[in-house]
This record gives structure tokens, C-alpha cells and sequence, in this order.
């Protein structure tokens, strides 16, 4: 077992985890990531971000590579293939953080393992996954990338119909797929789409009962293949990509025996300070409840976390405050 003791161990490498360290380590806090794979997350599987300030176009690889030499040069030191299986609290009050070969010991902790989106199964997801090749898993990131193009996005929950409302503000046409008779998002939503969908020269035509069996294409998309669970006929509805807002899996499965977990999975927090339900364990990015699930906000969630380490650090008491609305505000 390793012997030092880190200041804060951050669980997780990606956007929320390298800003959490950025500002750990500039803190002179002896800061370790434990990554499971290496450096970047969701982000590192993008060639194209345009919503990140300061870029107006940048691949997730440079972006993650500047963020990570911004981090190690200011101390943070990161161990990739170190896969986080738990955490425990020891008698000393430190906090031992056991990977598959090895353990650490720590004063806090801040989790920031992120999430998966939930995939489809459909043949030609995997091939096609990326903008350019025309799969998509986010709306907000990709919309722009489809103007004036044609575009089948699926789900039938929240997320599903705010992101249709936002590819048909760019898209020529979106076809939307729903596998059920009515969708589950909240009424206001459903409202506004088939408002949408209804008015005249609409570009947004909503499929009840359809399920996309397969995305096909000859080097990018290009095609759909629509089914009707009631009728069980099989169409080809031509796109340049396909959007699929399915869900997203939180990876927590292990924390389960450590920290509250919704029953979705996410981490239980509290917005303001992002302190979990133990004691010295902080969480930032997409793992979290009410996380908006974007890069900035997962990178800004890991400042605030690490901001919020430093009140712990000054006054362990600060955990067990309740009035987190008139504390006063962290920074300059
Ligand atoms: C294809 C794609 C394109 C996107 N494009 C954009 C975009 O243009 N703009 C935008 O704002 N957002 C975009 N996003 C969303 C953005 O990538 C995420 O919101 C962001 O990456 C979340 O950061 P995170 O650090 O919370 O989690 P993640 O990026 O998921 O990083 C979590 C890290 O934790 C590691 N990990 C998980 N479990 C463990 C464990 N047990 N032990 C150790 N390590 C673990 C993972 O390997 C991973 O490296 C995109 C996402 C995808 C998939």
C-alpha cells in the first residue's frame, strides 16, 4: 500500500477532474488523479468543439493535452490505468481510496468519474460515431455542425425534446423517432414540440411507435432505418446523421457502498458546494445531480469543488453547515 498522504485525491480524469486539479495543485495541495484509461473523458472522442471560450474551434485531444501540461506543471500527478473500485473511511478520518492494485490515502476526495451516454445497439452506431460521420449523443455540442442538413433524432424523455427543439433551429428537417404511443417527458415540453411539428411548413415531423433498427451509409450517414412496432413496416429515411438521447449512465456503480446515489445513479450533492454525503468527498461534472453536462460546467465544477475543499480544509465544522446560502462567496 502506498504510504504518503495526498491532500486531495481526485477520482476520474477528465474536463471536471483536470479543473479540480488545476486549481487543487496551484493551491499547493499534493494532488493525484486516478484515472481509469488515460487523460480526457467523453471529450477526448470529439474532433470538433466550438463552444468552449477562448476557442472558437478546437479537437478535444489538443484541448485535454493543453489542460493536462497546465496541470503536471503545477504538481498534479496523474496515474492512468488506475481504475477506482471504492472508498473507505478510515479511523484516523482520512479516506482510503483502493484501486485494483493498489491504495491511497487521502484527506478529501472529489469524485469526478463522469458518465456514458446510453447507446442504442443499432448497427452502424459505432461506425458512424462522431459529428463528421454524422452520430451524435448531444444537441447543444453538435446542432451547428447539421445546418440546412436532415437529421432523425430518437428518445422520448426531457432531454430528447429540448435537443429536437435545438437541432430544429438548425437542421432542414428533423424526423423524430419516439418507440412509445406518448413521450414521458414533462408536459410543457411535449406541448411545445408538437406545437412545433403542427405548424405549417414545420421542419419537425414526429414518428410514434418508430425504433431506429440500423444508421447506414457509405463512409458517413446517410440513411435510417425506421420500424413500426405496431405495424412492424420497415422504411429508409434518409439523413446526414442521426441524434440519439437515450439516456446517460453515470459511472458510479462503485460507490454504491460509499456515497448517496439517486436511483438513476448520479451522485447526490449539494449544488452550491458540491459535498456528497460523506464527509471530505466532494463531486464536479456529469457523475452529479443537476449537472448540465456540457465541458464548461464540468470544468467549472471542478474549480468549485476544489474552492470548496479549501473552506473543509479551514474548518472541517463547514461540512455540517446547513446555510450554504449565507455563506459568502468564495474567490477574490
Ligand atoms: C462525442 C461527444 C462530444 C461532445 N462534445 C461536446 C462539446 O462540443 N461541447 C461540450 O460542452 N460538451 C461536449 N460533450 C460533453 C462533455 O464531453 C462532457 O460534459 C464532459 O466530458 C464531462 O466531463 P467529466 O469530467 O464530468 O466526465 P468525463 O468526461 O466522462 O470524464 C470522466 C473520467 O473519469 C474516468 N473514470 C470513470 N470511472 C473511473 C474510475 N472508477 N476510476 C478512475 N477513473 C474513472 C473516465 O475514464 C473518464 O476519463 C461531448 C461528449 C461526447 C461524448
Amino acid at each position: 500500500m502506498t504510504q504518503d498522504v495526498y491532500d486531495v485525491i481526485i477520482i476520474g480524469g477528465g474536463p471536471a477532474g483536470l479543473g479540480a486539479a488545476l486549481y487543487a495543485s496551484r493551491d499547493r495541495y499534493k494532488t493525484l488523479i486516478l484515472e481509469k484509461y488515460f487523460p480526457g473523458g467523453q471529450i477526448m472522442t470529439t474532433d470538433r468543439i466550438e463552444n468552449y471560450p477562448g476557442f472558437e474551434s478546437i479537437d478535444g485531444a489538443s484541448l485535454i493535452m493543453k489542460m493536462q501540461n497546465q496541470v503536471e506543471t503545477f504538481g498534479t500527478e496523474i496515474k492512468t490505468s488506475a481504475e477506482v473500485t471504492g472508498l473507505k473511511k478510515l479511523d484516523s478520518g482520512l479516506i482510503q481510496v483502493v484501486c485494483d492494485e493498489d491504495a491511497y490515502v487521502t484527506r478529501a476526495v472529489i469524485l469526478s468519474p463522469g458518465s456514458s451516454y446510453r447507446k442504442l445497439g443499432a448497427p452502424g452506431e459505432e461506425e458512424f460515431r462522431s459529428a463528421g460521420a454524422g452520430v451524435s449523443y448531444c444537441g447543444t455540442c453538435d446542432a451547428p455542425f447539421f445546418r440546412d442538413k436532415e437529421v432523425v433524432s430518437i428518445g422520448g424523455g426531457n432531454t430528447a425534446v429540448e435537443e429536437t427543439l435545438h437541432l430544429a433551429k438548425y437542421a432542414s428537417k428533423v424526423t423524430m423517432l419516439h418507440r412509445r404511443e406518448e413521450f414521458r417527458a414533462a408536459r410543457v415540453l411535449v406541448e411545445e414540440l408538437e406545437a412545433k411539428a403542427q405548424a405549417p411548413d414545420s421542419n419537425l415531423v414526429i414518428r410514434y411507435n418508430s425504433v431506429c433498427t440500423a444508421i447506414e451509409g457509405d463512409g458517413k450517414c446517410q440513411s435510417a432505418k425506421v420500424k413500426n412496432v405496431k405495424t412492424g413496416t420497415v422504411e429508409d429515411v434518409p439523413c446526414d446523421g442521426v441524434f440519439i438521447f437515450v439516456g446517460t449512465v453515470p459511472n458510479t456503480d462503485f460507490l454504491k457502498d460509499s456515497v448517496e446515489l439517486t436511483e438513476a445513479g448520479f451522485i447526490k450533492c449539494d449544488t452550491a458546494r458540491l459535498r456528497t454525503s460523506m464527509p471530505g468527498v466532494f463531486v464536479a461534472g456529469d457523475c452529479r445531480t443537476g449537472a448540465d453536462m456540457q465541458l464548461i460546467t464540468a470544468v467549472a465544477d471542478g474549480v468549485s469543488a476544489a474552492m470548496a475543499l479549501k473552506e473543509y480544509y479551514r474548518d472541517p465544522n463547514w461540512w455540517t453547515a446547513k446555510e450554504v446560502e449565507d455563506m459568502q462567496p468564495s474567490g477574490f
